[in-house]
């Protein structure tokens, strides 16, 4: 897992990409009632591991290995920076800490860790990350993250098992720390400062020159990778098999789609999503009018998939031959519990709403309807998104806030929303938040998403839009619900 592409929608909150590349890079109807929040704010990383980020400032300390005094000071930088990665990921509420998801994982672990005592020492720490890609990584240091996206995407037990094997494949090879000394020995070594020194004491062409270093350096990085890669799928299966656990080479086929669930098309006509509220509708909205890219000549029918280059999981298909022959054909497979999806879902699209990537999060809650979920918490979350996009069009965000993305990932029916959500003239978008302020679904709702409402209807229609009633309404959201999951929201217009 963990190889990512960085401009995959799915991927776009993978940040230990950041840390990979910084190292690779030198230098209705019948609505139910709403269920209780997943989590509560105080389950986000920033708070609930507050002590554990101390505990691994200490702990991990760099250990001493080179006599050459150059070579170790490299070797601190870049194990200082795998820390501050994972510390500074924890204060950026990265991670979250939600007890269904995180029993249901260590479960796994404990099913893998007691069956390979020899291999793995002891039960390796486990995060959940809250990105949307459909992965997990592993930095060594006994420690395991698991994204969001896997549990909403993965179909079985037995792929979240293989996944996590494989990750725990990657400690157990210590990938992570042999990278940090390889790069600390080749950026102290004497080929690299005489390949360096050649460049700068070239006149001509130094910038060319001197990427031709670096890429020489991330080619053998990435030819590396790839060998890494496929020695934790060896292993990974070999930890499956030892547990019990069975494993079917189809799930690389299926993660082989996993960058293509914007491709999805919806069931019905995006009008009549909307039009089932009630709301006006107007199908231009849906077309591309202005200039700038054109898609006159894109094809989205074509989802048959996307070139390897633009994945999150490259070289699926040699993933998959190369270990069919190790499938258990006629294994039993245990489904994800729709408890645990529903939940790592809603914390996906949440997740989306408070980074204001409103036209995925907007389609993810259309999937759901199209799965016949009337859940009302997703009614809620519609009324938020269009709250969200009037007042970020007041603030001229607009565009922001809709978090384009390429045609190449999407749907006919996702561009139609883009578009929609670009276009719609204010007024309409006016009529929209508040015809969704008036709707039965809100007697279903939970006290604090009530209270989200007041509190951004107090944002919105605010006539001085000044900062200081943003300030004092969030306060008052975070006293009165000091537990709710949206105090993350309330918390961006405390300090303004
Ligand atoms: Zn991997």
């Amino acid at each position: 897992m963990c190889m990512s592409n960085p401009f995959n929608p799915a991927a776009r909150q993978c940040r230990p990409l950041f840390f990979l590349m910084a190292i690779a890079t030198i230098t209705f109807s019948d609505v139910k009632a709403q269920s209780k929040n997943p989590y509560s704010y105080q389950d986000l990383s920033q708070l609930f591991y507050g002590k554990q980020k101390d505990s691994i400032k200490k702990n991990w300390s760099c250990p001493a290995l080179y006599t050459d005094k150059n070579t170790q000071k490299k070797y601190k930088e870049i194990w200082d920076s795998r820390t501050d990665f994972i510390t500074g990921a924890m204060e950026n509420n990265n991670y979250v800490f939600q007890q269904d998801i995180y029993n249901y994982l260590s479960g796994i672990i404990e099913d893998i860790v007691k069956k390979n005592s020899k291999l793995i020492p002891g039960k390796p720490i486990l995060l959940i990350d809250r990105s949307a890609a459909a992965n997990a990584y592993a930095i060594g240091g006994n420690m395991i993250v698991v994204n969001l996206g896997l549990l909403s995407f993965a179909k079985y037990r037995e792929d979240i098992a293989f996944v996590i094997a494989h990750e725990l494949s990657h400690n157990i090879f210590n990938h992570a720390d042999n990278f940090m000394k390889e790069k600390a020995q080749w950026l102290t070594s004497d080929e690299y400062k005489n390949s360096l020194n050649a460049v700068l004491d070239s006149k001509y062409e130094r910038f060319s020159r001197l990427k031709k270093v670096f890429e020489g350096y991330s080619f053998n990085r990435s030819k590396h990778q790839r060998y890494h890669e496929s020695d934790a799928d060896s292993l990974a299966i070999v930890l499956l098999k030892q547990s019990n656990i069975p494993f079917d080479a189809s799930f690389f086929l299926r993660l082989d789609s996993s960058d293509i669930q914007y491709k999805q098309p919806l069931q019905k006509p995006v009008k009549e999503y909307f039009t089932a509220y009630s709301l006006p509708f107007e199908d231009w909205w849906t077309q591309k009018r202005s200039k700038g890219l054109s898609t006159k000549n894109y094809n989205f029918r074509d989802t048959t998939g996307l070139q390897d280059s633009l994945k999150t999981h490259p070289e699926c298909k040699d993933r998959y031959a190369k270990s069919l022959s190790l499938s258990d054909i006629n294994a039993q497979h245990t489904a994800v519990p729709a408890s645990i999806q529903e939940t790592a879902n809603k914390m996906l699209i949440w997740n989306m709403y408070d980074n204001m990537s409103l036209t995925a999060c907007l389609y993810r809650i259309l999937l759901e309807k199209d799965k016949g979920n009337t859940d009302s918490w997703y009614d809620f979350m519609l009324h938020n998104i269009f709250a969200g996009l009037y007042y970020n069009d007041r603030q001229l965000h607009r565009f922001n806030a809709i978090s384009v993305t390429p045609k190449e990932y999407i749907s006919q029916n996702y561009y139609e929303l883009q578009n929609m959500l670009e276009q719609i003239p204010r007024e309409t978008l006016e009529q929209y938040y508040k015809g969704l302020m008036n709707q039965g679904f809100w007697q279903h709702q939970t006290a604090d998403a009530k209270g989200l409402k007041n509190f951004m209807s107090t944002m919105i229609l605010d006539p001085t839009d000044s900062d200081k009633v943003k300030a004092v309404a969030a306060k008052e959201f975070l006293t009165s619900y000091s537990t709710s999951m949206y105090c993350e929201f309330a918390e961006h217009f405390k300090k303004k």
